[in-house]
């Protein structure tokens, strides 16, 4: 199923659901914020609120304008496994949306004090519904009503509080935890440049218990990565990065290929990869340990694929010994050479024959690099 052809919330079938390796999708705050965000974008929305309380101690929400949940999918929404995007496992191989597996929402409801859902679509708007969960997932049978325009609010209040020992954990570690909530927000806010999709404009806030209110990020919805990069780091950051535009073919493996029930000839022009986005130049790096500013991508979703930010980083090095790469990555490859069912959160994605592909990737980007070391010119790193 693709994004916007949403045919209700259904139940996955029992097969289905043993097949998506389920487990737990929330299991920190930053995951936790991710799942709503993705939900925002495979709801079509183009402007995303994040407004956290007390660096999500006390609550988060996510502010949508995306398509709104219809009335008769309000009792399933938080039930375990249903979903309104996958309705059966052939669906899974060639997935467009973030989220399919009907866990997040569920799971949520589990492990807060309280969620709520607040949401319109078009035929309701301006008169939302107010619907909250019992920690079952079990929508509450009193609907409350408040004004919505098109769009859905997601509420997470007490992340944790159910469960004490997690609670102590999260609230000693909070301004760290609301870090790695950032630096992941960092990387939704250049998901649709990097899927040169529509731009979607993100603003995230923290609303401290003494009542000040900080913005953390706001992009301005412009679909360019340039235009991300200077919303976020600064204009100035981008003085210092190239563009990534580099293609190669990566050869399948052997046994990837039977797994596939493919030969070497079938596949021959679908095993081209592209890699498309921004690098640090030759001689300006982002300091020793710049990997808060490592992006990379498998069509669009973000993800950290570890062998081959080895190898932007020992290429980089080999180059300039004594700084990190800044790298914003999208890797376009044929749904068919990776598989995004892995780990429940959805954050490692298994890339067929990916030694091939780390290999060409080294090539391609030692290429790249090469003649600025001859000319010792830190422009001609393209
Ligand atoms: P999944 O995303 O895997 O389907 P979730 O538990 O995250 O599972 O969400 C359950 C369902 O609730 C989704 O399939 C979708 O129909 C609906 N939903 C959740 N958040 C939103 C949103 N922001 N806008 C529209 N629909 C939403
Ligand atoms: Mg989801």
């Amino acid at each position: 199923s693709s994004k916007g052809d949403a045919t209700g919330i259904k139940a996955l079938d029992a097969g289905s659901v043993h097949k998506i390796s389920s487990g737990q999708v929330v299991v920190d705050l930053q995951t936790a914020v991710k799942e709503l965000v993705e939900n925002s974008l495979d709801a079509g929305a183009t402007n995303i609120e994040v407004r956290f309380k007390e660096y999500g101690l006390e609550s988060f929400e996510v502010v949508d304008n995306g398509s709104g949940i219809p009335p008769e999918d309000y009792d399933s929404i938080a039930l375990k496994h249903h979903t309104s995007k996958l309705s059966s496992f052939t669906d899974l191989e060639s997935v467009a949306t973030f989220g399919f597996r009907g866990e997040a929402l569920s799971s949520l409801c589990a492990l807060a004090e309280s969620v709520s859902v607040t949401t319109a679509t078009a035929a309701e708007a301006p008169a939302g519904s107010v619907i909250e969960f019992e920690r079952t997932g079990k929508a509450k049978s009193k609907k409350g009503k408040a004004a919505r325009q098109r769009g859905t609010t997601v509420t997470v209040s007490g992340l944790f509080k159910p469960l004490p020992v997690r609670r102590k954990e999260l609230e000693r570690n909070a301004k760290r935890e609301f870090g790695k909530a950032l630096t992941l927000l960092h990387a939704y806010a250049l998901v649709p440049c990097a899927k040169e999709n529509k731009g979607v404009r993100l603003s995230v806030t923290n609303q401290t218990s003494g009542g000040k209110k900080t913005v953390q990020l706001r992009t301005d919805g412009t679909p360019s990565t340039r235009a991300s990069v200077s919303a976020i780091w600064g204009p100035k950051v981008l003085e210092n990065l190239v563009e990534l535009d580099l293609t190669f073919v990566v050869e399948v493996e052997a046994a990837v290929l039977r797994r596939l029930g493919k030969t070497q000839d079938d596949n021959e022009s679908s095993n081209e990869v592209k890699v498309r986005g921004l690098i640090s130049k030759f001689a300006v790096g982002c300091g020793r340990n710049g990997t808060d500013r490592q992006f990379c991508f498998v069509n669009g979703r973000p993800c950290s694929p570890s062998k081959v930010q080895k190898a932007f980083n020992e290429v980089y090095r080999s180059f300039n010994a004594t700084q990190s790469p800044f790298i914003i990555a999208d890797f376009i490859l044929p749904t068919s050479s990776c598989d995004i069912n892995v780990s429940p959160d959805k954050r490692t994605i298994l890339l067929h024959s990916e030694n091939n592909l780390v290999q060409a990737l080294r090539t391609a980007l030692e290429e790249k690099y090469a003649p600025s070391r001859a000319t010792y010119d830190i422009n001609a790193s393209q």
